[in-house]
């Protein structure tokens, strides 16, 4: 505990689909203490909500330094965050890219709301690290995932609260691809199927496993995502075998 009275551990946002469990577990490989949050937003694909506890559970059991390292788990409400946004995260229409380039899934400012609330959550206890799964390598085009939003949120929390906090961003500069390769480096097989089969990122909350990247309706933007950086993975798998 240094004398800000802030210990070295961390917040991670773990919503439950694959870059937010990769980032818990890239944490509890790091960190001494590990807490998750979640939020509800009225999102369509809350059943990623409903995978988080089998996920932490999961990833306790796979080493004795995780276990002792995950603490609490905080779920909090931001309801009112679907109430005043009209996307097709929230709402039942179709998912489509609007005349800005955006998906209409842009839920604008979430991430800052997220965040912030998540540095609310870490001052009271006592976290410096806020780890979250943002990325501009391989994504969306959503402008609160870039590198400098975050790094400017940082700058703002760490004013507007007086703590010195530090908004880690593990996968900001990889590919989906490198993304199954970094679950591969810290838990091995069992971690790259854990998070293949019991992670959700489709936006319509698809369940049923239709491939063999996990489950999802195999359609929606996350979907294409998730299949070609899982089969990119694949494939460099393969190689590496052939080579041996
Ligand atoms: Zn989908």
């Amino acid at each position: 505990m240094s004398s800000d009275g802030q210990g070295d551990g961390a917040l991670v946002l773990l919503s439950g689909g694959q870059d937010s469990a990769t980032c818990l577990a890239w944490a509890l490989d790091r960190f001494d203490r590990v807490e998750t949050i979640g939020f509800d937003y009225g999102q369509r694909h809350v059943v990623e909500l409903d995978m988080r506890a089998h996920l932490r559970e999961a990833m306790a059991a796979m080493k004795p330094a995780w276990a002792a390292r995950l603490g609490e788990d905080h779920v909090l409400d931001l309801g009112l965050l679907g109430q005043i946004s009209e996307t097709a995260l929230t709402r039942d229409t179709e998912i489509a890219m609007r005349d800005d380039g955006l998906p209409n899934t842009f839920v604008p400012g979430r991430n800052i709301v997220f965040l912030t609330f998540a540095a609310t959550v870490a001052y009271r206890r006592g976290l410096r690290h806020i780890v979250g799964g943002m990325c501009e390598t391989d994504y969306s085009g959503y402008p609160d995932c870039r590198d400098d939003t975050i790094k400017a949120l940082q700058v703002a929390l760490g004013l507007g609260m007086e703590r010195r906090f530090v908004l880690d961003t593990p996968l900001m500069w990889r590919d989906k691809a490198a993304t199954w390769h970094l679950a591969e480096a810290l838990g091995g097989s069992p971690l790259v199927e854990l998070i293949r089969s019991r992670t959700i990122s489709c936006y319509l909350g698809m369940q049923r496993e239709t491939e063999d990247w996990g489950p999802g309706c195999g359609d929606c933007p996350a979907c294409h995502l998730r299949r070609k950086g899982y089969l990119a993975y694949r494939s460099d798998q393969q190689s590496l075998e052939a080579e041996n």
